[in-house]
């Protein structure tokens, strides 16, 4: 645990919210946010952000390197097997729950604020969920793939979002990808689910 960390990761992803419109317009920043003592976990990508951390944008360079001092610090998670996504996938990628209703680091009752990591050459099968989310790319680039939507190479500092239940994918390209990932409405706390048939 290392709450000056947090703080500051917070603080970076705080002012990535109020610099990028689209994710003002999208939910209000939590104002019940309670930090939580959590135990880390450890993942085997982390070496892989450290090595990687990939490109930012300038708006999302502090919110990058918040994250990647933070990334020993946390609650890393695979939500989904290796029969779903492949050894390799499980190898390079995570994500933590920085603020949410059960088990963020800080809890919120309101939104779900999480973090992922995908290292480079991955590709994230299509799934669904039935909250509303949108990503925020902090570093790297990817391919963002939503139905009913022409695919979208997205940058740090672009977003891109996701409908109740609308099928998605991403495949990222040459480095890896860093998202902040923000979620609201129903069913904060159900993980996605795999397919595309919503
Ligand atoms: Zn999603």
């Amino acid at each position: 645990m290392n709450r000056a960390a947090f703080d500051t990761a917070l603080d970076a992803a705080r002012a990535c919210y109020d610099a990028i419109p689209a994710l003002k317009a999208f939910v209000d920043w939590p104002d019940d946010l309670t930090f939580q003592r959590r135990a880390p976990h450890s993942l085997p990508l982390i070496p892989h952000l450290r090595a990687d951390p990939a490109t930012t944008s300038p708006v999302t360079t502090p919110l990058r390197d918040a994250l990647v001092a933070l990334c020993d610090h946390v609650e890393w998670r695979h939500t989904y097997t290796e029969a779903e996504v492949g050894a390799d996938f499980l190898n390079r990628y995570g994500w933590f729950e920085l603020a949410g209703p059960e088990t963020g680091h800080y809890r919120s009752q309101t939104a779900r604020l999480s973090v992922a990591y995908w290292g480079a050459g991955l590709h994230y099968p299509w799934h669904h969920h039935a909250a509303e989310e949108i990503y925020l790319v902090v570093a790297g680039e990817a391919r963002f793939e939503a139905e009913g939507e022409a695919p979208r190479t997205l940058r740090a500092g672009e977003t891109q979002f996701h409908r109740s239940n609308q099928p998605h994918a991403m495949t990222t390209g040459t480095s890896g990808l860093l998202a902040f990932v923000l979620w609201r409405g129903e069913a904060l706390s159900a993980p996605p689910k795999m397919g595309r048939a919503a």
